[in-house]
């Protein structure tokens, strides 16, 4: 017996899950050799971007009031710029998360008699009130921006037919969620997302295509700003915040629609000459600086995790073999019961609140009751290991994040020991 598995014991992980992993780890060790590839080149890349723009012990001090002239905010956004080979970048701690970083870049780029185009299906549960799908107050549609959907074909890739047809001489901008989010779609590659991108434009030269980038960055060495797209928009408490941004959110795009994003979060004639970065500099930087491998580890937990429970019969979204887009698995374990043990799973393995005990319950916005487990440094954030799923068919988990590869491998196989010892799975 050896030191790891003693300790793991100790801490609640039986020496059949631990072995049954080690089992699926050896079968993994190309996958991993790929991903660290990736991670390799993008750190390569995010550093080369630092030293560029000469990001300095100056960049760090803190800033406070009106926040002109701020080095660190402005070479901040150089360096993301930089990383995703777009003119310009937003990237602030006034944003306060990913559906505020979409909000902003939606408003600012659409007009009242605009209209916004979907040709990818339903947009993540949040950015449907933000639109006006599901009726809300300051939506877009109170605004006078209509909404378009094309819904992917049954095998899940784009309409193009359809695209064709639903782009107007009123179709402003064009929204490609890149990751699936809590859908059952597969999240798109960066090569897919170009295709679609090259059709749009080939249809309508002049429409601005925003891709809803969450979950997405550094899962390969390419992003859709690399493509084509104007914008690319994210949340700095997943992927680029590298898990240590406290708060945070980025939009890298042309210096046109850029411009006008900053112009709709601060205020027009202002833009980007205005916000205080308030000491969160060093975290945003070393965030950054950490993303790839951080992304990386998280892309390992995920593999590994679709490599557990696959083969004892549970469907994997994506599955065990599948290229990855996205640092998201979704594994259907087809009862309340079973996501209740797995949460309980992650939970224990956290490093923050390991003592609680996530229950379903009703959250706002959603129907069905949603269980998530979470022991997180920064709350919410989805960069660090954490589980959540609506009860509902097919039951399904969606499992994400993981600051160290190590420790996404121990919450993996705490879920699966929770879901033994509820006599649910039998190894
Ligand atoms: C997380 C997420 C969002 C919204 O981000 P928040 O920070 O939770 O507001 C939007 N789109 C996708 C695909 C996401 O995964």
């Amino acid at each position: 017996m050896n030191e790891l598995l003693e300790l793991y014991q100790t801490m609640g992980v039986s020496a059949g899950v631990y072995e049954y992993g080690e089992k699926a780890l050896k079968r993994l060790e190309e996958r991993f050799a790929k991903i660290d590839q990736i991670a390799e080149y993008n750190q390569a890349k995010v550093l080369a971007a630092m030293q560029k723009h000469h990001v300095s012990a100056a960049c760090f001090a803190a800033t406070s009031g009106y926040g002109y002239d701020d080095l660190g905010r402005d070479t901040l956004e150089k360096v993301y710029a930089d990383v995703f080979h777009t003119e310009a970048a937003l990237v602030r701690p006034q944003i306060t998360c990913g559906t505020h970083a979409l909000t902003v870049a939606l408003s600012a780029n659409l007009l009242p008699g605009d209209e916004l185009l979907s040709p990818v299906g339903l947009p993540y549960d949040t950015l449907q009130e933000v639109i006006g799908i599901r009726p809300s107050t300051c939506s877009l549609a109170e605004y006078g921006v209509s909404y378009r959907q094309v819904d992917l074909l049954a095998d899940g890739t784009f309409d193009y037919e359809g695209i064709r047809a639903a782009i107007t001489e009123k179709t402003k901008l064009i929204t490609i969620q890149r990751s699936k989010g809590y859908a059952t779609r597969p999240t798109f590659s960066v090569a897919q997302i170009g295709e679609l991108i090259a059709f749009c434009k080939s249809v309508k030269p002049s429409v601005k295509i925003m891709v809803d980038n969450c979950y997405g960055e550094f899962v390969e060495t390419i992003e859709p700003s690399d493509v084509g797209a104007d914008m690319v928009v994210g949340s700095l408490i997943k992927n680029p915040g590298g898990g240590l941004a406290p708060i945070g959110g980025y939009i890298c795009g042309t210096k046109e629609c850029v411009d006008r994003c900053a112009y709709r979060l601060s205020a027009p004639g202002l833009g980007q000459e205005v916000g205080a970065n308030l000491g969160l500099m060093t975290s945003l930087y070393q965030g950054f600086f950490l993303a790839p491998t951080v992304t990386a580890g998280a892309e390992k937990g995920a593999v590994f995790a679709a490599n557990l429970y696959e083969p004892l019969g549970y469907k994997c979204v994506p599955g065990a073999d599948e290229v990855r887009h996205d640092i998201i698995q979704a594994v259907e374990l087809r009862s309340e019961e079973a996501m209740v043990a797995f949460c309980h799973g992650i939970q224990a393995a956290a490093p923050v609140d390991s003592y609680a005990m996530p229950m379903p319950w009703d959250m706002p916005g959603y129907d069905d009751k949603v269980i998530m487990a979470a022991g997180a440094f920064v709350q919410g954030s989805s960069i660090e290991l954490s589980a959540d799923g609506p009860i509902r068919e097919p039951y399904a988990v969606y499992f994400q994040g993981g600051l160290t590869w190590y420790h996404a491998k121990l919450g993996i196989l705490m879920s699966l020991q929770k879901l033994v010892d509820a006599g649910i799975i039998r190894l």
